[in-house]
C-alpha cells in the first residue's frame, strides 16, 4: 500500500515538456524529432532543472545533423549548455529556486542535454549563475564563450600580455571567435581577427578587432616559419589554419588551440617551437575542472562588456533549434545564438 501510494505521488511529480531527440535505425540512419517527453524519461541525477535558456554550438550542430561523432548514446537529447532553475535537488549544494549554469560535462554527447523543458543532471557539473548575468545572457555566451575565456586566460597564465605585440583571432566571426575579440580588445590587446566575411568586418571592428584578415591567407599549407606577425593566437579552426598562425608566431609566443572548423589535422612543423620557442596550449572545456570553471565564469562576468554581448548574440525559440543547426555548420551564423526556452 505504501509503496502504491508513493509510486501515485511520483506519478503526480511526473511532468511533461517538448523536447529534440535524435535517434538512430538498425542501419544507423540519424532522425531528429521534436517530441513531447515526461520527467520519468530522463536519465539519473540529482538536481532537477526547467530550463530557461539554452544555445546553438557548432558541437550541437554535428550532433543535430549526424556530421561529426558527438552523440554516443541512443536515443538522445542533444544541447551541450543551459541556464535555469533549480526544481529539486537532494545535492547538498543546490536547492530549489538556485539559478545555475552547466556547460559540457558529457551533456549532450552521453547525458539528455539542453533542448528540452526539463534537464536532470549531476549538481556536480553545475555552476551559479554569475549575478550580473541572466539565463540568456550566460547562454549568449555558452560554451563557445566560456571556451574563449578559457584561451584568453590560457595566453595569460602562460605570462603573454598586450604589450608583447598583437594576438591573432582565427574564425573570428564564429562564437569562439566573436567572445575571444570582444574579451580581448577589452583586456588591452591589439586584435587581428582572421575571417572569411568581409561582410562582418565592421561588426568584428565593433568589436574590438583593430586589423581583419581574409581567412584565405591562412587557410592554404604555408611555410614551416614566416613573417613574425602575432605575439599570440586564439584558434577555433585547427588544420592548415592553426600551422600557418603557429608559423607566424613571434618569438616566445603563445597560441590555444581549441577547435577543429577547418579540419581535425595539424599539417604544422616543429619550426616553431625549436626555433621561436613558440608555446602551443590546448584547451578543452567538456572536462575542465570545476574551479577553473568557476573562474572562468568570474572573469566573464568581469571582463566581457554587457553591450558587446547583446551585440553578439542574436535571438531564436525552441522551434528554430535543428535550423540553426544545419547553419553553424555552414558557417552561416555570426557570433551566438540563444534560445528562450521560458
Ligand atoms: P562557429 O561555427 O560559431 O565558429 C567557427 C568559425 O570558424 C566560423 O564562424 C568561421 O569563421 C570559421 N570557419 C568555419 N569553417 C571554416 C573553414 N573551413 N576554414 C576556416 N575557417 C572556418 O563555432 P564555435 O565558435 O562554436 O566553435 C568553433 C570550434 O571550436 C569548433 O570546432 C568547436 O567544436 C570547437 N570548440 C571546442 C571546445 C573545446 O572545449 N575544445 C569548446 C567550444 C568549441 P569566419 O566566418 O569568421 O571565418
Amino acid at each position: 500500500m505504501a509503496s502504491d501510494d508513493r509510486e501515485r505521488k511520483e506519478r503526480r511529480m511526473s511532468e511533461t515538456f517538448r523536447a529534440i531527440r535524435v535517434s538512430r535505425d538498425e542501419a544507423k540512419t540519424q532522425s531528429v524529432d521534436i517530441v513531447e517527453m515526461s520527467t520519468d524519461d530522463l536519465m539519473d541525477g540529482d538536481v532537477d532543472v526547467a530550463v530557461e535558456a539554452t544555445t546553438v554550438n557548432y558541437k550541437d550542430g554535428l550532433a543535430i545533423t549526424g556530421r561529426g561523432p558527438v552523440v554516443r548514446r541512443w536515443p538522445l537529447i542533444p544541447g551541450i549548455d543551459l541556464a535555469g532553475t533549480v526544481l529539486r535537488s537532494t545535492h547538498a549544494g543546490w536547492q530549489g529556486g538556485d539559478k545555475v549554469v552547466l556547460n559540457g560535462w558529457g551533456v549532450g554527447e552521453t547525458h539528455h542535454g539542453a533542448f528540452a523543458g526539463r534537464a536532470r543532471l549531476n549538481g556536480d557539473w553545475l555552476v551559479p549563475l554569475p549575478e550580473n548575468f541572466s539565463a540568456k545572457d550566460a547562454m549568449a555566451i555558452g560554451t563557445a564563450g566560456y571556451t574563449a575565456m578559457l584561451s584568453v586566460m590560457a595566453l595569460e597564465d602562460a605570462g603573454l600580455s598586450p604589450d608583447a605585440g598583437p594576438v591573432v583571432v582565427t574564425g573570428a566571426s564564429g562564437g569562439v571567435g566573436s567572445v575571444a575579440v570582444a574579451l580581448l580588445s577589452k583586456l588591452g590587446w591589439t586584435v587581428i581577427a582572421s575571417t572569411g566575411r568581409p561582410a562582418e568586418a565592421g561588426w568584428l571592428r565593433d568589436l574590438g578587432a583593430t586589423e581583419i584578415i581574409d581567412r584565405a591567407e591562412l587557410a592554404e599549407p604555408g611555410r614551416p616559419l614566416a613573417k613574425e606577425r602575432w605575439a599570440g593566437g586564439v584558434d577555433a579552426v585547427g588544420s592548415h589554419t592553426l600551422a600557418n598562425v603557429l608559423a607566424a608566431t613571434k618569438y616566445g609566443g603563445v597560441v590555444t588551440c581549441c577547435g577543429l572548423a577547418q579540419g581535425m589535422d595539424l599539417p604544422a612543423s616543429v619550426a616553431p617551437f625549436i626555433l621561436r620557442g613558440v608555446s602551443l596550449l590546448g584547451i578543452d572545456s567538456v572536462m575542465a575542472p570545476k574551479p577553473r570553471r568557476l573562474r572562468a565564469w568570474k572573469r566573464l562576468a568581469e571582463d566581457l562588456d554587457p553591450a558587446k554581448l547583446r551585440a553578439i548574440a542574436t535571438d531564436i525559440d525552441f522551434d528554430g533549434i535543428v535550423d540553426a543547426a544545419g547553419k553553424i555548420i555552414d558557417g552561416q551564423i555570426r557570433g551566438r545564438v540563444v534560445v528562450d526556452m521560458s
